[in-house]
């Protein structure tokens, strides 16, 4: 596309702002404008903390001759023609301010010149001086010099830090970027010292360990997804960090600033990092591009999702099943060592037997947060959610409330909202009798969010399974149906059968009594629950809360409430 300006109407559809306020803002955006330019080597220069140069030489295509001076315009892009492009954008850049901006802060001398053609241009000025353009002979790509950055603009100079400060938060904008796109080499120049040289690899791991050295190779893999949703990447072991490491948190390819994802990072070590130390880990959170608004902070720094708690939920569950996997999950570890996770709160109260390992607290709290008009108090004997309400105290089982969620999104939604695809078909070994008890079921497996096929013999392939599932349960979960198949038996009305099916399902799908919970995932149950047209019991019969409102705690205490009455009479 053309760079060309954009219509008053697009430019206040997007959030603009001030992008220019330290060197390794400038860093940031000569970066994404390589990258949307194709480059696949990348070169950034500092000098002097990014005041004396800060230079970005990159492969890419290049800006046509005609359009060089264009591109220093405020809002002209060749990335965006209107707000309805926003949605399906695939680039970083889309604003058109950037090149505006840093040639408002300093000086600038842009050398570009395509593939294709044989003469390069040059433009130079900025700063308060007006732009020239002219010929130049350049290699194919682009380089973008700023030179006097801020010089004439003394309140910005002040806010800065020291030269090594401010280079070191240039670094970490190309080490994002090293962990986003891998396929492009990276170097970064600190004066005149090489300080990153990041070939291209092929996977995280390679590209971690341009930035973390030799230590990238202790961190474990997780990957972990669901309808849509998948969490991966890298994370230091609970038990092996022993100083404040670095996270990365990359949402659908953008490196972002997230305290809630960070937050559900470090819960799936349940307490068990030493004080003030941090993992290093790098988390790549693909969520559904709907899903998602990254069109929130001037710098791109934040998104936005529409359902947050569920990518609190995939990001924990994947690093915690990662840890599981690798055999080396927290909880494990601290039941061995005999430490209760929480450390200080002990609670009181009976605790039904068996139901909590003696060293549990029973009283499990939150810091209280509210949200939908739901605040979670925390969670009681690892069975009961505690929540206020508007209008009064609940108290849900987790177990029967989150089981009649399941139920209900199976009962109400399209197969293909409640089916995870894998990644790869799963083969698994049945009896025969339990491949016959399938076999011309799949429709009702089908509306589970199943995808089964016989294999010959007893194998089954399994090509999707109920959203929520893990590759674990698919085994389990199928012989329970084939028990719930052959108890109905040839009587059973197909409605009836269905909803045997989809409560066996849900059952096994729901938290248990005993599960620890997050937060979030307790909101997500109050929520979800409250959100239902009957949610007062299970698809088996049993109740999912118990509610007490004003008018219940008076008739309790025997409160009457009456003029003249004193306190306690
Ligand atoms: P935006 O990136 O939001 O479009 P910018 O001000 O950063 O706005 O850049 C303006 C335009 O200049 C871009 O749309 C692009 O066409 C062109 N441009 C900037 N940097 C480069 C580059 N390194 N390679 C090729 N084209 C570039
Ligand atoms: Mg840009």
């Amino acid at each position: 596309m053309p760079i060309r300006r954009l219509d008053p109407a697009t430019v206040a559809g997007i959030s603009a702002g001030e992008v220019i306020e330290r060197p390794a803002s400038i860093v940031k955006e000569l970066v994404e404008n390589a990258l949307d330019a194709g480059a696949t080597r990348i070169t950034v220069e500092l000098e002097r903390g990014g005041l004396g140069l800060i230079r970005v030489t990159d492969d890419g295509c290049g800006i046509p001759s005609g359009e060089a001076l264009l591109a220093f315009d405020r809002h002209a892009t060749s990335k965006l023609a209107v707000l309805d492009d926003l949605g399906t954008l695939a680039t970083y850049g889309f604003r058109g301010e950037a090149l505006a901006a840093i040639a408002a802060a300093g000086e600038v001398e842009l050398l570009t010149r395509p593939g294709g053609v044989t003469d390069g241009v040059r433009v130079a000025g900025g700063g308060g001086v007006a732009l020239t353009v002219g010929p130049a002979g350049c290699p194919a790509g682009t380089s973008l010099a700023v030179r006097r950055l801020f010089a004439a603009m003394p309140a910005r100079l002040k806010f800065l830090r020291s030269p090594q400060a401010e280079a070191a938060a240039a670094a970490r904008v190309v080490e994002a970027c090293v962990l986003t796109r891998p396929g492009v080499h990276l170097v970064l120049r600190v004066d005149g010292e090489e300080r990153l040289n990041a070939p291209r690899a092929a996977d995280a791991a390679g590209r971690l360990r341009a930035i973390l050295g030799a230590s990238a190779s202790t961190l474990i893999p997780f990957d972990r997804g669901e309808a849509g949703w998948r969490a991966h990447g890298l994370a230091e072991p609970p038990g092996a960090v022993r100083r404040r490491g670095r996270q990365w948190v990359i949402v659908n390819g953008r490196p972002v600033e997230d305290r809630a994802l960070r937050h559900a990072l470090l819960s799936a070590y349940a307490g068990q990092l030493p004080r003030d130390t941090q993992p290093h880990a790098v988390v790549y959170l693909d969520v559904p591009p709907a899903q998602v608004d990254v069109n929130v902070h001037p710098a791109k720094a934040e998104v936005r999702f529409a359902d947050p708690s569920t990518a609190y939920r995939t990001v924990l569950r994947a690093v915690r099943d990662g840890f599981a996997s690798a055999g080396v999950a927290p909880r494990a570890a601290a039941a061995a060592a005999g430490e209760s996770p929480a450390g200080a709160e002990t609670g009181t109260g009976p605790v039904p037997a068996g139901a909590l390992p003696a060293a549990e607290p029973a009283w499990n709290w939150e810091t209280p947060s509210g949200s939908g008009g739901v605040e979670v108090l925390g969670q009681l004997f690892r069975t009961y959610i505690v929540a206020r309400l508007p209008d009064g105290l609940v108290l849900v089982d987790q177990h029967t409330a989150h089981e009649k969620i399941l139920y209900e999104e199976m009962a109400t939604q399209a197969a293909a909202a409640v089916t995870q695809p894998l990644l790869l078909p799963h083969t698994i070994e049945l009896a025969p009798s339990e491949v016959l008890r399938l076999s011309g079921q799949e429709p009702a497996l089908r509306a589970l969010g199943f995808d089964l096929e016989p294999f010959g013999g007893n194998a089954i392939v399994v090509r999707a399974i109920p959203a929520g599932a893990r590759d674990r349960d698919i085994g389990p979960l199928l012989r329970w149906l084939v028990e719930d198949l052959e108890q109905a038996g040839r009587a059973t009305a197909p409605g009836e059968l269905n909803h045997k099916l989809r409560a066996t399902v849900a059952c096994h799908l729901a938290a248990k009594a005993g599960d620890h919970l997050e937060r979030a995932e307790m909101e997500g149950i109050v929520r979800g629950l409250l959100a239902l047209a009957d949610p007062a019991s299970c698809p088996h019969g049993r109740p999912t809360f118990v509610k007490y409102d004003e008018g219940d705690l008076a008739r309790q205490f025997r409160r009457t409430w009456g003029l003249g009455k004193r306190e306690c009479h």
